[in-house]
């Protein structure tokens, strides 16, 4: 379980500068959040460990980035235009308004919806005599498809013409330029083809904070392979997306795998996992993984009337590569990162609240604090050398006991002070964010010691 409360948690978060409330001088907008420079700083170290682990890391995977708005064709050619739908639902009573799926699954959690048409969902509303969680009432309209795509309008007439969708997903941005991909690299398979980007969804019930927003980036890789080893990538990938996530800094007991069963599957799906992580509120899906066929190309295939078999070079074989696909939500992620790392310790006189991420995640890597004012300018000096390899912090405000608990509530691995004595031997005081230990480094072996005790070093020139 986790110890402290989602409340306790947000309210930190959002008042220390990771996340604002989005638009909040207008009054805001119902769930929408914006990233500030904590938050960004955190979900651009999490998108680079991403790109470490499986991109740089493995030799098979490439980026790209697609564009948001695609041809409508797309859309039409997936089945998003036609199913990309949530099963709405609103209280009779007070108007209270739900997803029928979550609703029944909250209420009896050994049902699942996944896959169940309307009729049968319907059916379950009644038969399970399905409650309001707000009047408790249990009177509902009937189910409504509602449509998931934000549309939009390209060009200067709002036509039914000039129609076009916000991306739900990046996957389709990589299905549509798997040939390209494949003219313009060694083109072989298997292959595994990455984006990271934006996407949008009218999401009915958006909530708990940043975990389902209507806007929102993924991390995905469409893993292009063989009929015949779909499988044994996708056991591959369930293994090494949890050892990453593991690498990361989420802790084993706080993540589950759950297996779809079989009646859950998506019809052209061979098997699907989620992983999901215990989130202060629940246990939440964190990123799936999915074996999707040769479904995605087929469709592409069939609709836009290009050819994008493959031709074996071993085997003389022609075939549409099967595809495994690791999803990840870059907020969900962040989310459990945030709530695993967050801490209240007792000390002898205090309280302190420390956030425990690993040093490549963690905001700043390093804070830089002059003990005094009069020392600012060989403080600055340090700074600037660091934060050509680290995200750096420099403060000059308060006490140095009051910015040491400055530095541990947003999660700095180290802080370093100059004092009087720096003007003299040129060392300085590294102080430890987890144990609160300090040591005397002298500034010629400051950045080995960092990159040693940090684990890492980005060096930007
Ligand atoms: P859920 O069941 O929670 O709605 P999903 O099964 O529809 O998620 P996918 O379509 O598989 O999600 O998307 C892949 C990943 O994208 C999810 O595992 C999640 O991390 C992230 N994701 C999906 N929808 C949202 C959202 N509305 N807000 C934030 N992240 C999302």
């Amino acid at each position: 379980m986790q110890k402290f409360s989602f409340d306790k948690i947000t309210t930190h978060l959002i008042s220390s500068g990771f996340v604002y409330p989005g638009s909040e001088l207008y009054g805001g907008l119902a769930n929408s959040w914006d990233f500030g420079p904590l938050g960004t700083l955190v979900k651009n170290h999490l998108k680079e460990a991403f790109r470490q682990h499986f991109i740089r890391e493995n030799e098979y995977i490439v980026e790209i980035e697609p564009a948001i708005i695609m041809n409508p064709k797309v859309w039409e050619a997936t089945g998003h235009v036609a199913n990309f739908h949530d099963p709405l639902v609103d209280c009779k009573y007070c108007h209270s308004r739900y997803r029928a799926d979550d609703l029944i699954s909250s209420q009896h959690p050994d049902i699942c919806c996944d896959g169940k048409s309307v009729e049968e969902l319907n059916t379950l509303m009644v038969e399970k005599n399905i409650t309001c969680p707000t009047c408790g009432k249990s009177s509902f309209t009937p189910i409504r498809q509602f449509q998931m795509m934000f549309k939009t309008f390209m060009g200067v007439t709002e036509e039914k013409s000039s129609v076009v969708y916000l991306r739900p997903e990046t996957a389709q941005g990589i299905f549509v330029n798997f040939k390209n991909v494949m003219r313009t690299s060694r083109g072989k398979l298997p292959i595994g083809i990455c984006d990271m980007g934006k996407a949008f969804r009218n999401e009915i019930t958006p909530g708990n904070f940043i975990f389902r927003t209507r806007e929102f980036e993924q991390m995905e890789i469409e893993f292009f392979c063989s009929p015949d080893e779909d499988l044994k990538w996708f056991e591959y990938f369930k293994k090494d997306c949890m050892s990453f996530v593991q690498s990361i800094g989420l802790s084993s007991e706080n993540l589950r795998y759950r297996d779809h069963a079989k009646e859950e599957l998506a019809f052209y799906s061979k098997a699907t996992t989620d992983i999901e992580y215990l989130y202060p509120f629940g246990w939440g899906e964190l990123m799936g993984i999915a074996s999707r066929t040769n479904y995605d190309l087929n469709r592409h295939q069939e609709s836009s009337g290009n050819d994008l078999t493959y031709l074996d070079p071993v085997t003389n074989e022609r075939y549409i590569p099967h595809v495994v696909e690791p999803s990840f939500g870059c907020e969900r992620l962040m989310l459990a990162l945030l709530c695993q790392s967050y801490d209240e310790e007792e000390l002898e006189k205090d309280t302190r609240i420390v956030m425990h991420f690993d040093p490549r995640i963690a905001p700043y890597s390093v804070a830089v604090l002059p003990l005094s004012k009069q020392l600012s300018d060989k403080a600055f000096e340090v700074y600037k050398n660091l934060s050509r390899h680290y995200d750096a912090t420099f403060d000059t405000t308060g006490s140095i006991g009051k910015r040491y608990r400055r530095e541990d509530a947003i999660g700095t691995p180290l802080c370093i002070t100059v004092d009087f004595d720096t003007l003299e031997d040129n060392a300085v005081t590294v102080r430890d964010r987890d144990t609160m230990k300090q040591e005397r480094i002298k500034l010629d072996e400051l950045n080995k010691y960092l990159e040693e005790k940090l684990g890492f070093s980005r060096s930007y020139r």
